[in-house]
């Protein structure tokens, strides 16, 4: 029997190993997906030390981020699904991090969001690097472009990349195709990898794990 804790503690120790044997100088970091899963079942995960967590979906995060954040305050909060433009305004106001921007609608009530409450969290684009139909992201030939214009044309600073490799595939190719993309669209920081494939992901140069049921368990 393990608990949350001991297997934060296991993952933590193996994204340690898989970034020296890449021979990775830089960080990764851990997003302890905490979906479905209550605030009692955080808090001893904060408690341990872990400030970074993701969430995807909106009402859900609401209901239980606000009043631990107020015990926490330095905890950082990332929105991993899929956003509707008409959570743009709540997104905005409770995540630090959102990294699912995949498309021009989104991109313009963030921005206008974001200037309405002068509150800037980090942003990234989600990419569809298996176009499946099911899911969400921008279609891979299209993110350079895409970046380009959430820059140019919103003046969104787009500063990561995020994708999730078809469940039934070799994620590895899909994780390379998100690093070249990144490179050709000049953003540093790569969102890739969860609880079955996030060591192949630090080969592949994420510069961030998205782990949910190796920490929490189960959904
Ligand atoms: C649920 C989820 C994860 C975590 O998945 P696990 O397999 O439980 O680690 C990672 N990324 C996204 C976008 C998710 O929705």
């Amino acid at each position: 029997m393990t608990n949350a804790v001991e297997r934060l503690e296991e993952v933590r120790a193996k994204i340690e190993h898989a970034a020296r044997d890449a021979n990775r100088a830089d960080a990764v970091t851990l997003v302890a997906v905490s979906k479905t899963f209550d605030a009692d079942a955080i808090r001893p995960v904060l408690d341990a030390g872990q400030r970074v967590f993701g969430e995807n979906r909106v009402q859900e995060a609401q209901g239980k981020w606000p009043a631990l954040r107020a015990a926490y305050p330095d905890l950082e909060l990332h929105l991993i699904g899929p956003l509707q433009s008409n959570k743009a305004k709540e997104a905005v106001a409770l995540f630090d991090v959102i990294e699912t921007i995949d498309r021009e609608k989104i991109a313009a009530e963030l921005a206008k969001e974001m200037k309405r409450q002068g509150k800037h969290p980090r942003l990234y684009v989600q990419v569809n690097t298996g176009l499946e139909d099911q899911k969400a992201g921008i279609d891979p030939r299209e993110t350079v472009a895409f970046v380009k214009r959430c820059r140019e044309t919103h003046g969104l600073a787009i500063e990561g990349l995020m994708a999730i490799p078809p469940a039934d595939e070799n994620p590895g190719p899909h994780f390379a195709l998100l690093e070249k993309l990144a490179r050709e669209a000049r953003v540093e920081k790569l969102s890739m990898g969860m609880s079955g494939d996030f060591e192949t992901a630090i080969q592949f140069g994420a510069t961030s794990v998205r782990v949910g049921s190796a920490i929490f368990g189960s959904r």
